[in-house]
C-alpha cells in the first residue's frame, strides 16, 4: 500500500526526527540496490517489524468474531468523489474527495478515505496482488487508505498509531469473455494514456464512484488483522480489511495497466509486479459463519443421541 504523496510529504514536515526518513527512502521493487530484500535495512525498524503486510490468509484459520459488523461507508455512491488521478512511479493513485469516509466493520471510529491505489503484475498471465488467499494470489489489488477522522489528517500521528490507518483491500480478478468491462473500469483505464510518465496526473471528470468500481463485492464479507504498510516505511499501523469477493474486471482492461505506465519518462521501463511479496502469518478473524450456532446445537444434538443410544 503506498500512502498518499502528501501524506509522506506531511509526515516528514510533521516528524523530521522520528518519520523523516519516510520520504527520502530511496526504495523500488526491481533494482538490487533498492528492491524488498533490501527494504528491512533501508527503511529499518517498520519493514523488518513483526507485523507487516501483505499475508497469505489461511481461510481454514481465520477466528470467528462478532464484532466484524456492516461498514457505513459515506459518500461512496457520489460520481464526483474521484478527484485526480496520478503516476507516482510505483503505483496508481487516485485521490477522493474530503467527506469521503468509512464507519463500522468493527472499526473503533470513522475513518476519512484519503484515496485508493493498485498493484499488479504483468496483465493477467502474472498476478500481482499483495494479499494472498490460501495462496492465490489475484491478477491486481486495489487498496484504499483511510485516516482515523479524530487525527483530523494529522498523518505523523496516524502512523505513529497502531490503528491509525484503515486500508481496504479488494482483490481483482479476471472478468471472462468480455471486453472493457465494467463500464466504471473501463473509464477509469481510460485515463492511463494521459499518465504514462512519472510524476504526471490528470483531473478525474465526474461519472464513476467508487460503489462503481466496487460492484459484485459484497461488503459484509471480509478478513480482519493487524498489519502494516506495505511500501516504505512499511509503518505498523494499518487495521487491514480484505473482503471476500473480488472485483471482476475484463483481461484487456488489467492489461492496459502493465502496458500503459511507465516508473518514469516514456523511454523508462513499463510499470509491471508492483506488489510486495507476503509476510510472516498474522491473527486474522471473519464474521461467524451463519448457522455456525446452530451447527453447534445440532451437534450438541447428535451427541445426546450418542449417548442415549450408548446406554441401550
Ligand atoms: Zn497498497
Amino acid at each position: 500500500m503506498n500512502l498518499l504523496a502528501v501524506v509522506a510529504v506531511a509526515v516528514c514536515a510533521f516528524t523530521q526526527s522520528a518519520y523523516g526518513a519516510s520520504d527520502t527512502i530511496a526504495w523500488c521493487y526491481h533494482e538490487e540496490s533498492c528492491g524488498e530484500s533490501k527494504w528491512p535495512t533501508i527503511a529499518a525498524p517498520f519493514c523488518n517489524g513483526t507485523r507487516q503486510s501483505p499475508i497469505n490468509i489461511v481461510t481454514e484459520n481465520a477466528m470467528e468474531d462478532g464484532n466484524l459488523t456492516e461498514f457505513t461507508f459515506q459518500g461512496y455512491g457520489s460520481s464526483s468523489a474521484l478527484t485526480i488521478i496520478e503516476n507516482t512511479g510505483k503505483t496508481v493513485k487516485v485521490g477522493l474527495r474530503s467527506g469521503t469516509k468509512i464507519s463500522g466493520g468493527g472499526l473503533s471510529e470513522s475513518y476519512d478515505s484519503l484515496q485508493f491505489h493498485l498493484h499488479w503484475g504483468n496483465g493477467t498471465a502474472v498476478p500481482g496482488s499483495e494479499h494472498t488467499v490460501d495462496g492465490k494470489q489475484y491478477p491486481m489489488e486495489l487498496h484504499i487508505v483511510n485516516s482515523k477522522s479524530s487525527l483530523n489528517g494529522n498523518t505523523s500521528l496516524a502512523v505513529a498509531d497502531p490503528e491509525g490507518l484503515a486500508a481496504l483491500g479488494f482483490l481483482i480478478e479476471e472478468l471472462p469473455n468480455t471486453e472493457n468491462q465494467p463500464d466504471s473500469w473501463k473509464t477509469l483505464a481510460s485515463y492511463l494514456s494521459n499518465i504514462t510518465e512519472a510524476g504526471t496526473n490528470a483531473t478525474v471528470a465526474a461519472g464513476i464512484s467508487l460503489d462503481d468500481l466496487l460492484s459484485g463485492v459484497n461488503r459484509t464479507n471480509y478478513y480482519r488483522y493487524l498489519g502494516s504498510l506495505t511500501t516504505p516505511a512499511c509503518n505498523e499501523a494499518v487495521v487491514w480489511t480484505v473482503f471476500k469477493d473480488p472485483i471482476r474486471v475484463s483481461k484487456n482492461l488489467i492489461d492496459l495497466f502493465s502496458t500503459t505506465v511507465h516508473i518514469g519518462n516514456t523511454s523508462s521501463p513499463l510499470m509491471v509486479n508492483v506488489f510486495r511479496r507476503v509476510q510472516a502469518a498474522q491473527p486474522v478473524s471473519t464474521q461467524p459463519r451463519s448457522g455456525s450456532s446452530a451447527h453447534a446445537g445440532y451437534s450438541l444434538a447428535l451427541m445426546g443421541i450418542s449417548l442415549v443410544m450408548g446406554r441401550v
